[in-house]
């Protein structure tokens, strides 16, 4: 079953519209990073045996063994596979400086030449100040002229009018942005990235595994021609037709080739599945409400409060309609193994975690909210 490619932006390469987010590779949820290694490796080639021929990481990731997993697992094959990676402008002090993290990066992917490159988390502010004050975009260019890096892109999470400012500059040959089912909030960007002939791929298609099977099922709220809750998600990422490729953070070989089924068979939604999804949307709003996504970067917390399993109950009450589970599961936190940690009154208030949510929830707020909704 082959999968579909789409041209990344007006001159790039075609990449599959799954793409492999590598973000929670190898080891991400028990930090044992070199212990996970080798089976990493084994699940990234396994992508690419099923037809996936783009990967993305990020120096950042699982601290750059997500880069050394990407790099072992190309080998032998990367003129098949394009390659993306980012580095995080926060930890830059100067253009020689982000030199040598390039080099650190180039390395541990064991490639020449990094196919896409993406600032990784870029603001407005940032770009137009301690960004272009490093002159940053000009080392860049440098590289490019000397064929380390192949086209140029950002990753962000910054307002969409931020974004839209980023994208009007003309420096960019891509983005990278979130976009799914229950936060279209990018829609706007993502067309006009497309017109000007950028490339996007997406994080979080199936909102950063929220109807991914990690957290509370979704299926039971899909109408059944669409499969399941990621199925629906995928496809309505890929029917936007700017949009490249939706990189999926596959942990899994159940998970990973349960999309390349998805993405075999794809076509765009018709004008009825549009009015089925519009009605499944009205449903799913809430969520926009509690946009937890169980990554757990928020983690961990010294006081071992279960932070993300407290939001996928809030989820299971607001959304799906499990009031009664939702609050027998809370009052079960730390006694059933399969929610293990304490609930939200052991919060201290430290807000370590706050800063570390990419979704930018209020994190001690929502915690005292789901407190007070699941006791009462
Ligand atoms: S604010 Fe509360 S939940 Fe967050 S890290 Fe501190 S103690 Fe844990
Ligand atoms: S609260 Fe934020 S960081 Fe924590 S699991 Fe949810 S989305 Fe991830």
């Amino acid at each position: 079953m082959s999968i579909l490619k789409r041209k990344f932006g007006r001159s790039g390469p075609e990449l599959t519209i799954l793409g492999f987010g590598a973000m929670r590779l190898p080891g991400f949820r028990t930090g044992d990073f070199e212990g996970h290694l080798e089976g990493a490796v084994q699940l990234l080639r396994r992508g690419i045996e099923l037809g996936i021929n783009y990967i993305d990481t990020a120096q950042l990731y699982d601290a750059g063994h997500s880069e050394i997993a990407v790099g072992q697992a190309i080998q032998g094959v990367r003129d098949r596979v394009i390659i993306s990676t980012k580095i995080l402008p926060n930890l830059v002090s100067s253009a020689d400086h982000f030199l040598a993290l390039f080099d650190e990066s180039s390395e541990r992917l064991q490639t020449q030449k990094i196919d896409i490159f993406y600032f990784h988390g870029l603001y407005w502010k940032q770009f137009t100040g301690q960004f272009a004050s490093m002159g940053l975009l000009k080392t860049v260019e440098k590289l490019r002229a000397e064929g380390r890096i192949g086209l140029l892109g950002f990753s962000s999470h910054d307002q969409p009018e931020n974004i839209g400012r980023l994208v009007d500059t003309g420096a960019f040959d891509g983005m990278l942005v979130q976009y799914n089912l229950v936060d279209e909030a990018n829609a706007e960007v993502i067309s006009r990235a497309g017109k000007k002939g950028m490339g996007v791929t997406v994080m979080g298609p199936v909102g950063g595994g929220r109807m991914a099977g990690t957290g509370p099922d979704f299926t039971r709220l899909v109408p059944p021609e669409f499969g399941d809750a990621p199925a629906l998600a995928l496809k309505f990422v890929w029917s936007n037709p700017d949009v490249t490729s939706a990189l999926s953070g596959m942990e899994s070989e159940a998970v990973l080739e349960a999309n390349v089924r998805t993405a075999g068979k794809f076509s765009p939604l018709t004008p009825v599945g549009q009015t089925e999804v519009a009605a499944l949307k009205k449903k799913l709003d809430k969520l926009k409400e509690i946009y937890c996504s169980g990554c757990g970067y928020c983690l961990p917390c010294e006081e071992n409060v279960n932070i993300p399993g407290i939001f996928s109950l809030l989820i299971c009450h607001q959304v799906l309609g499990a009031e009664r589970y939702a609050k027998d599961m809370y009052r079960l936190i730390g006694v059933l193994p399969i929610i293990p940690g304490r609930d939200a009154t052991a919060c201290i208030e430290c807000g370590k975690c706050e800063d570390k949510c990419p979704q930018k929830i209020h994190i001690l707020d929502q915690l005292k909210r789901t407190h007070e909704l699941l006791t009462k």
